[in-house]
């Protein structure tokens, strides 16, 4: 940990070691630093859920674009493909219009692909009914939309355990989970199904697959130590990062007093709201999503620094 003290030495302020960027998102932006050098570059859709980190790469020179842009773009645009990964049909417009992929996809959400077109292509004609493939996660999320394009987009999404009623029970299934979803929500549904199963006349065939990435789960025990021990803590994240918002919500848990802020403006409104500017003696720790920039969460300290 990163600890600080003010000259009045009444306010300790710790930034989480354990947080920021995860070795998917670190590779993304260093490809995406190394390719700028080389000449222009787009991104297909934000590179990380994280508004201030895109506008710095943004001013940079990279280029973000979406799934219309992409189609529109002349031959030999160069295009990055973030960490969270695309559906076969991105490849195929790219090759189609002679454009030059760089792929960035995360190694775990390539394999995840991997697996879960290998399930399908090997299922897909199974007698006397084809099983359904389930994705544990968030639909419409970017690396879930790329999970599903590996099933021709025949896979089933669902959130939780209240959208039990997406899948057909009276087919095998085979169930995965986006990489960020949390271990305790997937264990409950893998229950839940089981004890739908064990209601059923003809019981179906369940194969779960835990295909979260510890890159993310292993962080909600350390995330949580270090939330307990502070008075006050500022998890700092991306408006559109689930990530971010999962473990939030775990650091909430852990310390009932955690605020969400995306940027340090956001945090110096919450200090002069609580009336904390000047303050007493205060533990604030600083801690953030696997899309959340170290340089971030230190000017979020700068911030705290200067106003109390
Ligand atoms: S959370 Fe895991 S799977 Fe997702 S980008 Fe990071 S390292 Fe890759």
């Amino acid at each position: 940990m990163v600890n600080n003290k003010c000259p009045n030495g009444k306010l300790l302020v710790t930034i989480d070691e354990h947080s920021g960027f995860c070795f998917g998102v670190t590779r993304a932006i260093n490809t995406a630093e190394q390719e700028l050098r080389r000449g222009a570059l787009c991104c297909l859709g934000d590179i990380v859920h994280n508004g201030q980190e895109v506008a710095r790469l943004e001013a940079l020179g990279l280029q973000t674009i979406d799934n219309d842009e992409l189609r529109s773009l002349p031959p030999h645009s160069r295009v990055l493909l973030r960490a969270h990964g695309e559906p076969p049909s991105t490849y195929w417009i790219a090759q189609q219009r002679e454009i030059d992929i760089i792929d960035a996809t995360c190694p775990v959400v390539k394999k995840l692909q991997d697996r879960i077109r290998e399930c399908y292509e090997t299922h897909k004609n199974d007698e006397p009914q084809p099983p359904q493939i389930v994705i544990y996660g968030k639909a419409g999320h970017a690396e879930v939309i790329g999970l599903q394009g590996q099933t021709n987009n025949t896979a089933v999404v669902i959130e939780d355990i209240n959208q039990l009623d997406r899948i057909d029970f009276s087919r095998p299934i085979y169930l995965f989970s986006q990489t960020t979803k949390s271990v305790e929500g997937f264990n409950t549904l893998v229950e839940a199904i089981k004890s739908q199963i064990s209601n059923l006349k003809s019981p179906i065939a369940l194969e779960a697959h835990d295909t979260i990435c510890r890159n993310v789960a292993n962080r909600v025990a350390q995330l949580q130590e270090f939330a307990r021990a502070q008075d006050l803590v500022i998890f700092v994240g991306g408006a559109k990062s689930s990530n971010a918002r999962v473990l939030y919500n775990h650091c909430l848990e852990a310390n009932p007093n955690t605020l969400f802020v995306s940027s340090p403006d956001e945090v110096e409104e919450f200090l002069q709201q609580r009336g904390l500017t000047g303050s007493s003696c205060l533990k604030i720790g600083i801690c953030g999503a696997t899309s959340t920039p170290l340089w971030l969460m230190e000017k979020c300290k700068e911030r705290i620094q200067n106003e109390c």
